[in-house]
């Protein structure tokens, strides 16, 4: 029996993935030689709640994605719309993959109303000291989250 390590949950816009709300992406070469590497599993929560790409910019409004789960804030895209259950949505469904593969680490994209760590998008466009919908949601779950910015390639 080979002893893999357990695979790491990423962002799938850091491998190379189109699927920013604008269409384009943000390789990371760390993440992504993980991924070529098939020791990563990417996810882009904001695709697996249903929106499609491109897509309105969104934002964080009343507070961050651990707000949002307790009911206190929203996501709110630059249109108005409120797209608050779409990104829990795609939080749970990249949680349920976590879960599948068995990581207990993720590496998300920093800024991100979905995937911050610790800083992330708000409704107005400027950045707010909080984590995104779906890192809420994972650490909440006990899974450890880092972002791209802290990540060097184990
Ligand atoms: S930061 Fe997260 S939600 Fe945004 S494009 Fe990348 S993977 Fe998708």
């Amino acid at each position: 029996m080979t002893d893999q390590p357990l695979p790491i949950l990423v962002s799938a816009c850091l491998v190379g993935a189109c699927c920013r709300y604008d269409g384009q992406t943000r390789p990371h070469p760390g993440v992504r030689r993980l991924f070529e590497e098939g020791r990563a599993v990417a996810v882009c929560p904001e695709e697996l709640g249903g929106l499609g790409t491109p897509r309105p910019a969104a934002g964080l409004e009343g507070g961050g994605g651990a707000e949002v789960w307790q009911g206190r804030a929203r996501v709110l895209n630059r249109l108005g719309v409120d797209v608050t259950e779409a990104f829990q949505h795609g939080a749970r469904e990249a949680l349920r993959q976590a879960r599948e593969c068995g990581a207990r680490l993720a590496v998300l994209k920093q800024h991100s109303p979905s995937c911050g760590v610790g800083s992330a998008g708000s409704s107005d466009g400027t950045r707010i000291p909080a984590d995104g919908v779906a890192t809420a949601l994972l650490r909440n779950e006990g899974i450890q989250v880092i972002s791209d910015e802290e990540f060097e390639n184990p």
